[in-house]
């Protein structure tokens, strides 16, 4: 089914067209074939059974957002936890939970993030946790497009790792347009310097990017230096792993050659506001990296250091963090921030082809009912969706041509019956 949205606002996030106040998107197959002003009167215009036509009077059209760092399934620990710092709470609260998870927890808890995900306008999510054959699963399911990265820590690394190559080559047997891989070794205090050489390596062989922690928070800092007498983009460095394409989440504590480390090595940052401040992280130089030249872009990290994955909230947060760091309201503004959390999240996930509504990328797009009481007037459209929407304004969700939600409804997915078995998942598991 070919798609028409109509008599529509769009963001682009193309230089050229930048806003369109009223005009016309039109998606054939999986991708984006016109893009301009005002009416369509092409081939398709006439009578065309095989053509849905959405009104899109009083809606924003805009690239579907890329969550660039989470882990899906901690939904089911949403809230569990609280108050703890990062490393107490890893240890005392997070990882015995989780060494009770079993697929299904997986399968239900990807579910419920998906859920969430795409009712606050994600479309493509870049995922680090176990079991993500399921996850996969899921992903397909909801017709999402995914990064799987089977995260590898600890003693258990060579399976791990295994397991991280064999789901690249059952994604690329089956030829999966939607789901995609990377190989992510959890961080480098939890994974050792040898470890991180040998991922390294296997990496550049399967051209894989790899994606990991870096820098979160001021206690690896210490663990690293005590350890190698070096900082996590140092060790990042002289492992080879920088070697790959990275996906480097956090990037709290970096030094000024740190940065300059990552800039050199066109290292992606995924800047996590919400989770930095919630476990007093820090807070990232994300302006002097994008001065740099480097290309950050936004992940909502999981729901049990967020508490959810509304990508959203998330540029308003990372905005309004970094003004205040910098005491400085010019710095981030409002349009940046909505390319951190579209393009520049697709370009760091791999792919060329996404992130703009643009002839010839792919259809992965979300429209915006601006007829709420928070987003009139529209004096400045990038304002308004990074400061005054809230994700609920979400009313459509098209992902690789498919139409996944339509006037604020999912349309092959039984959500109520989700909740419901989650819900009672989530019970069994504290008992
Ligand atoms: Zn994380």
């Amino acid at each position: 089914m070919d798609i028409l949205i109509k008599d529509t606002m769009i963001i682009t996030m193309d230089e050229e067209k930048d806003v369109i106040d009223r005009g016309y998107v039109l998606i054939k197959d999986n991708y984006i074939k016109e893009v301009s002003y005002g009416e369509y009167y092409g081939e398709y215009a006439g009578q065309n059974e095989n053509l849905e036509v959405i009104n899109g009077k009083d809606y924003c059209v805009m690239p579907g957002l890329v969550n660039t760092h989470t882990h899906a399934a901690m939904t089911m620990l949403r809230g569990y936890g609280e108050g703890l710092p990062l490393m107490r709470w890893l240890k005392e609260k997070i990882w015995p939970m989780e060494s009770k998870f079993t697929g299904k927890h997986i399968k239900l808890g990807t579910e419920i993030a998906c859920l969430e995900m795409l009712s606050t306008g994600t479309t493509c999510f870049n995922n680090m946790y176990f079991y993500e054959n399921e996850v996969m699963e899921v992903a397909k399911e909801f017709n999402m497009r995914a990064v799987l990265g089977i995260a590898i820590i600890g003693d258990s690394w060579e399976q791990q790792l295994k397991q991280g190559l064999e789901l690249r080559k059952k994604i690329e047997s089956c030829k999966e347009t939607t789901v995609t891989s990377m190989l992510a070794p959890h961080s480098p205090y939890t994974v050792s310097k040898e470890v991180l050489k040998v991922i390294a390596e296997e990496g550049k062989k399967i051209n894989s990017g790899i994606h990991i922690h870096i820098g979160e928070t001021e206690d690896e800092v210490n663990i690293l230096k005590e350890q190698y007498n070096s900082t996590a983009c140092e060790l990042l460095l002289e492992s080879g792993v920088f070697e790959n394409r990275v996906v480097g989440a956090h990037c709290v504590h970096l030094t000024d050659d740190d940065i300059k480390i990552i800039r050199d090595n066109k290292v992606n940052v995924a800047y996590n506001p919400q989770s930095n401040m919630k476990l007093a992280s820090g807070v990232p130089r994300i302006v002097e990296m994008l001065d740099a030249g480097v290309n950050v872009c936004i992940g909502t990290d999981g729901t049990s250091s967020n508490n959810n994955l509304n990508m959203i909230e998330e540029m308003e947060t990372g905005a309004l963090l970094q003004k205040l760091w910098y005491k400085d309201a010019t710095k981030l503004d409002s349009k940046e921030i909505i390319k951190m959390a579209t393009l520049n999240g697709a370009k760091a996930l791999g792919f060329s082809k996404l992130g703009k509504i643009k002839e010839g990328f792919l259809a992965d797009l979300i429209m915006i009912n601006l007829n709420k009481p928070n987003l009139v007037p529209n004096y400045n459209i990038y304002s308004n969706i990074a400061f005054s929407a809230n994700g609920n304004e979400v009313e459509y969700v098209i992902v690789d041509g498919k139409i996944i939600m339509k006037k604020g409804e999912f349309l092959n997915i039984d959500k109520e019956k989700i909740i419901y078995e989650f819900k009672k998942l989530c019970k069994n598991l504290m008992q």
